[in-house]
């Protein structure tokens, strides 16, 4: 290291003190506001943040205005919660990276009452003693899907690695070529399975399996036939797979069970919903399958978790399994999914109970209305920004439910001047007070309104409207 031969005049040593900043008359609401803490933390980081800046570059000192915007920006900032509310006009419905299925107005109550008071979650009334925890949801699981027995853990990731390890550790688990999945984040059928301790055996070609595939693969030390839903691809052409109730006779004729990972189970029947066919977890036992998984906060509409519907030695031997104990859900999700088990049992119209069926039925018409009442006013809001138009688009499921079927949407469409950046306007409404979030696609960004189903949504929309010329300013 050489020594400098000039020592440039500390610029950092002429900064305001924090007592001096703290004590400022503009701060003076803030501080009733947040608090002496929050205060503090702010003009401390702001601080930091200019004291970093004045070291390594040819910075200019800070006015005291421009220090006091830092700081109250600071403490805004600190003030917005992490887990807050945003919009997703993203077009994907059952959207992972933003918390999949809002919940209904039931389960939500069902959650409030669960978070304030103690519960009887794995505690029988009538014995007055230990209980067991599904009892909470197993029977409504049990008459909703046919099945004989249920267990829910904390997802479905959680159910399947479950099942493969109490089921089929040790031995090997027989699946198609072509159901090799990767689910988002990491979750791949043949890891999962090596971390279930189960010897993979694969059958067949990518496209094509015959029954004859899975006999050849049989032998002594077959543990289980596993079929998982090819839930976020669809192979097309010259395909074959073995339909359910085969694979289901092939594995019962060797003793061995058969799992099937749906993914996203529906409860209800989706075609008479007018949306495309999903496959429902008592079909799957109506074929004869002897375990089933399927997740909660998918079609099904409710909280995060994983569902295990099947026969009853079987889940017996998942309950009693150590990995149950790491893997089960808390009170707040069970009660979440009793109160949405027991919409499906018991409304004649889940799908208006439901936010995420009545988001997935909402009619293409009634968006489309929406987005032209909506186009003056977000056109008034972008005025010099971008220009805006309605263009009609097509939302998805999302969460690698049905992938290629797409539902009629509406969408509000932003384009800008040449060279101008649209990640720049994306990220303007993504610093609304409740972030926009939407996407770009072809040449603009797109507000599918889909999910800005209820009026007091709209009028949340409408409300921070005035704050995008700012926010567009800010993110320059
Ligand atoms: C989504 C999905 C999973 C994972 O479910 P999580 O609830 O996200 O853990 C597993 N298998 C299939 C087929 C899926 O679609």
């Amino acid at each position: 290291m050489s020594e400098p031969t000039s020592i440039p005049e500390d610029l950092r040593r002429r900064l305001p003190a924090v007592n001096t900043l703290l004590v400022h008359p503009s701060l003076a609401e803030w501080r009733e506001e947040v608090g002496e803490r929050a205060l503090t933390r702010a003009v401390r980081d702001t601080l930091a943040k200019w004291r970093d800046r004045l070291g390594d570059a040819e910075m200019a000192l800070p006015d005291e205005a421009t220090l006091l915007a830092e700081i109250r920006e600071s403490v805004g900032r600190q003030r917005q919660r992490h887990a807050r509310s945003v919009f997703n006009l993203t077009g994907t419905v059952i959207h992972t990276n933003l918390g999949r299925s809002p919940l209904s107005e039931s389960a939500i109550k069902a959650v409030v009452e669960a978070a304030r008071h103690p519960v009887a979650l794995e505690y029988d009334l009538e014995a007055g003693r230990r209980g067991d925890r599904d009892r909470l949801v197993e029977d409504l699981l049990v008459e909703l899907t046919g099945a004989e027995a249920a267990t829910v853990v904390n997802n479905n990731a959680a159910a399947v690695l479950l099942a493969l390890t109490a089921v089929g550790a040790g031995r090997e688990a027989i699946i198609s070529r072509g159901e090799m999945i990767e689910i988002g984040g990491a979750f791949r059928m043949p890891d999962v399975m090596t971390a279930a301790g189960c010897r993979l055996v694969e059958v067949g070609a990518t496209n094509r399996t015959h029954a004859r595939d899975f006999r050849q693969a049989l032998g002594d030390e077959s543990g289980l036939i596993v079929k998982a839903h090819t839930s976020n691809y669809h192979v097309e052409g010259f395909t074959a797979s073995v339909p359910e109730p085969e694979l289901a006779e092939i594995a019962h004729a060797h003793g061995i069970p058969f799992m099937i990972d749906l993914g996203s189970g529906a409860l209800t029947d989706f075609r008479a919903l007018g949306l495309p066919c999903e496959a429902q977890p008592g079909e799957a036992i109506a074929a004869g399958a002897d375990l089933v998984t399927f997740s909660g906060d998918k079609l099904l509409g409710g909280p995060q978790a994983g569902i295990v519907v099947g026969r009853r030695e079987l889940i017996a031997k998942l309950k009693s399994h150590p990995l149950k104990r790491a893997l089960r859900c808390d009170k707040l999700t069970l009660a979440a999914l009793e109160a949405t088990l027991r919409t499906y049992r018991d409304s004649a119209a889940p799908e208006r109970e439901l936010p995420t069926l009545s988001l997935l039925t909402r009619p293409g018409t009634e968006i489309a209305a929406q987005a032209e009442r909506l186009l003056p006013i977000v056109r008034q809001a972008l005025d010099g920004i971008a220009d805006v138009e309605v263009r009609s688009c097509r939302s998805q499921l999302g969460s690698g439910s049905l992938p290629v079927d797409r539902l009629d949407s509406a969408a509000l469409a932003m384009t800008l001047p040449r060279g101008r950046d649209l990640a720049r306007l994306e990220r303007a409404w993504r610093r609304l007070p409740r972030p926009v979030i939407g996407r770009v696609h072809d040449g603009a960004v797109l507000l599918d309104l889909r999910c800005l189903a209820s009026d007091s949504d709209e009028q949340a929309f409408v409300a921070q409207l005035s704050r995008l010329p700012d926010a567009w300013r800010a993110v320059s």
